[in-house]
């Protein structure tokens, strides 16, 4: 992508993955567990958000989900949308189930046409974009296997 090395990485979401952001094939989401009720979430959350309890544990997510559900968008979203452009490539966008129970909102990658309700997805970590500042952003999808 250019010839930054990885000391120029920042994550998309602050909390969102396991540091460091190299190499990418070893970066997990990030989620926080509740150590009273079991209760998983996306990301790091300093409060349950099924019993409000603070009793919070930081997992890393598994990288091989199932696709719940999907839908295409095939206009480019408004705002400071960073996918491919000029073109812009219809975008998958599903909820993942993950092992540990949750479902994750995720982008799936523009390979729309050979999605599948149930079909096994593999967590990758990419460069999004670069920012002004010359950063690396580094974002997320689940792709089909
Ligand atoms: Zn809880």
């Amino acid at each position: 992508m250019s010839d930054k090395t990885a000391t120029n990485r920042i994550p998309v979401r602050e909390g969102l993955f396991t540091m460091p952001l190299s190499p990418l094939e070893q970066v997990r989401l990030v989620g926080s567990r509740c150590r009273t009720c079991g209760e998983v979430g996306l990301g790091t959350n300093f409060s349950c958000q099924n019993c409000a309890g603070d009793d919070m544990e930081v997992i890393p997510l598994s990288p091989e989900g199932k696709l719940w559900t999907y839908t295409v968008i095939r206009n480019r979203p408004p705002g400071d949308y960073k996918g491919p452009d000029n073109p812009y490539l219809p975008l998958g966008e599903g909820l993942v189930e993950l092992p540990e129970g949750i479902r994750v909102l995720s982008p799936l990658g523009n390979d729309v046409d050979n999605l599948e309700i149930g079909m096994d997805l593999r967590l990758k970590v990419y460069p999004l974009y670069e920012n002004n500042d010359g950063n690396e952003v580094i974002a997320f999808k689940y792709e089909p296997v």
